[in-house]
């Protein structure tokens, strides 16, 4: 379940119903309702903030570095994580936590292009959480000096408010999407450290603008790091694999 926007949530739609029936004339069930909503998403959050502070603790003593990708569904985050493993050719462990609702079809993907993985499935949920991520650690047991890479739900609303103790925040975006956004979705690319525009192979055919789609993710966070690539071609993607190898160093 999802308290902030009450996607998969059967609570939020039990409180908007009441919502509808009895209301009172000065709205104060409104209130009471609202009051109570705000209670529970701060109660989750504090809640996943401790397992957040466990996973980073973990993450440290264990010198392994975590990021957290990611992206709507369908931008290219697994295709990413499969041209960087075949990049990588044992130079760096990578390894990668998989979230989707269903299936083990990404862990899959993974594990041919030669990664440990291990898949989480949220079942109606829409994004990782920390306590989820902890457990699935464990049974990743990733070696020291290595890069684990979280692929989060694809979504780009809820895995924006959810720390999982990951080191970066890594949000991609393909130009087969607007290239505004970083403007629509500004809290995802505002908690992002780097921002990664995928799949500029179709750049030709597309009316996807480069230029301005960073001018507006600066916008909203100026210090963003941002790659500019296509898994499929190649292009772009020794510098990114340099960003990502080095981090293993950094643990
Ligand atoms: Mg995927």
């Amino acid at each position: 379940m999802c308290a902030t926007c009450g996607c998969g949530d059967t609570h939020h739609h039990h409180e908007t119903s009441e919502h509808h029936h009895d209301h009172g004339p000065h709205g104060l069930h409104d209130h009471a309702a609202e009051v109570r909503r705000i209670r529970l998403e701060r109660d989750v959050l504090e809640k996943n903030d401790r397992f957040a502070q466990e996973n980073r603790a973990w993450l440290l003593r264990r010198k392994v570095v975590a990021i957290n990708l990611m992206s709507a569904p369908g931008s290219g985050k697994t295709t990413l994580l499969e041209s960087v493993l075949r990049a990588a050719g044992g130079r760096v462990q990578i390894s990668v936590l998989e979230g989707d609702q269903e299936t083990e079809r990404d862990a899959e993907r993974i594990r041919k292009a030669g990664g440990r993985a291990v898949q989480i499935n949220t079942g109606t949920g829409c994004h990782l959480d920390a306590h989820a991520v902890g457990h699935a650690l464990t049974l990743l047991d990733p070696p020291p000096r290595s890069v684990v890479v979280v692929e989060n739900v694809g979504n780009l609303v809820c895995p924006a408010l959810f720390d999982l103790g990951e080191h970066t925040k890594m949000t991609l975006i393909s130009v087969t999407e607007g290239d505004d956004k970083p403007l629509k979705y500004p809290h995802m690319f505002r908690a992002s450290d780097v921002m990664v525009v995928t799949k500029i192979d179709l750049l030709p055919h597309v009316d996807f603008d480069v230029d301005a789609c960073v001018a507006r993710a600066r916008e909203v966070s100026p210090d963003l790091k941002v790659f500019t690539l296509s898994a499929r071609s190649g292009q772009g993607l020794a510098g990114f694999c340099d960003f990502l190898f080095t981090r293993s160093a950094e643990a």
